[in-house]
C-alpha cells in the first residue's frame, strides 16, 4: 500500500485527487494539508472532498501529514510548493508536483530537491496532453520554418498564472524542435502598431472566463493551409488521475526529476 499525503486538500485539484486515491487500488490517503488559518482545518479530508469519511483530519502541519506518508501530491501555489519540496527532501519523501507558474528560481529549487528525492514535475498530468506534447515535437520538426506557430489557451477566471504551464511547455517543445530559444521567441503581446509578425516568433495568447477547465490549440499556419492541434479538458479528473498514477509510479524510484512522459511510458 502506497501512503499518500495531499497539500491543497480543500482546493479544486486537491479534492479530486483525494477522491480518486480512494478509488485507486494500492494507494491510501494518510495526510491532508491546508494553509494556516483555512476554514476547513480540523475537518475530515474525505468529507471536504465529498468522498465520505476517511478519518484523516486536515492539518496545517506538513511534517505531521507526512509522518506515515511515502509520497506527497502538491497542487498549490508556487511559493508553497517550493517550501513543501524542501520539507520532502529533508524527510526523504517522494513528491508529485502539479503546481504551475513556477519562476526559474523556483524551478531550480525543485531540481535541487530532485537530487535528494524522486520528484514528478509536470505542468499537465493528462494522458491526452502528454500525447499532444509528443506529437507536437514531430509536427514542428516536420513542418519546419514554413509554418508560423501560434498558441492559444483558455482557462477559468480563477486561474492565477498566465499563460498556462501547459501552453508554455507546448511553446518550449516547438521552439526546441525548431532550434530556437523559447525565451527569445515567445511573443506574449500584440497591441497597436506592433509591426509584421517575425518569422521566428511563437505567439502566446490567453483567454480567461467562467469555468473553462482548460483548452489549448497550437496553430501551424502556412501559406494556403493551416493545421490546428487542440486539446480540450472536460473535467479536472484526468489531471487528478494522472497525479495519482504518478504517485504510484514513484514507489521505489531513485532520486531524480521525472515528467509525465516517463510516467506514461511515452518517452
Ligand atoms: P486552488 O486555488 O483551488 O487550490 C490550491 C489550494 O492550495 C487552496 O485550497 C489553498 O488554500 C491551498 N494552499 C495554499 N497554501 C497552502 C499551504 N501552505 N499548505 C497547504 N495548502 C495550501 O487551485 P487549483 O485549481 O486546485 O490549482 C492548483 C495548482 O495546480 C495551480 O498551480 C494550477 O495551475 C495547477 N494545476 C495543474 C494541473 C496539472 O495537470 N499539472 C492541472 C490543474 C491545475
Amino acid at each position: 500500500m502506497i501512503k499518500v499525503a495531499v497539500t491543497g486538500a480543500a482546493g479544486r485539484m486537491g479534492g479530486r485527487i483525494i477522491t480518486l486515491i480512494t478509488e485507486a487500488e494500492g494507494l491510501q490517503v494518510v495526510g491532508a494539508v491546508e494553509m494556516a488559518g483555512h476554514a476547513r482545518l480540523g475537518e475530515d479530508a474525505g468529507y471536504v472532498a465529498g468522498c465520505g469519511q476517511l478519518n484523516v483530519a486536515i492539518t496545517d502541519s506538513l511534517e505531521q501529514a507526512l509522518t506515515e506518508a511515502d509520497v506527497l501530491i502538491d497542487f498549490t501555489w508556487p511559493e508553497v510548493t517550493v517550501q513543501n519540496a524542501q520539507v520532502c527532501a529533508k524527510l526523504g519523501k517522494a513528491m508529485v508536483v502539479g503546481t504551475t507558474g513556477l519562476n526559474p528560481e523556483q524551478r531550480s529549487v525543485i531540481d535541487q530537491v530532485a537530487e535528494q528525492t524522486p520528484v514528478v514535475f509536470a505542468p499537465n498530468m493528462s494522458v491526452g496532453v502528454n500525447v499532444c506534447f509528443k506529437i507536437l515535437k514531430e509536427m514542428a520538426s516536420t513542418l519546419g520554418e514554413d509554418f508560423d506557430v501560434e498558441i492559444v489557451e483558455l482557462h477559468h477566471k480563477m486561474k492565477k498564472d498566465s499563460p498556462s504551464g501547459t501552453a508554455v511547455r507546448m511553446g518550449e517543445i516547438v521552439a526546441e524542435a525548431l532550434g530556437r530559444d523559447y525565451n527569445q521567441v515567445a511573443n506574449y503581446h500584440r497591441e497597436g502598431m506592433c509591426g509584421e509578425r517575425t518569422q521566428q516568433e511563437i505567439g502566446m495568447q490567453t483567454v480567461r472566463g467562467g469555468d473553462i477547465v482548460g483548452e489549448h490549440t497550437v496553430y501551424f499556419v502556412g501559406m494556403g493551409e493551416r493545421i490546428e492541434l487542440t486539446h480540450r479538458a472536460m473535467s479536472r479528473d484526468m489531471f487528478a488521475r494522472g497525479a495519482v498514477r504518478a504517485a504510484g509510479w514513484l514507489a521505489g524510484k531513485a532520486p531524480g526529476r521525472y515528467d509525465m512522459q516517463q510516467v506514461l511510458g511515452l518517452d
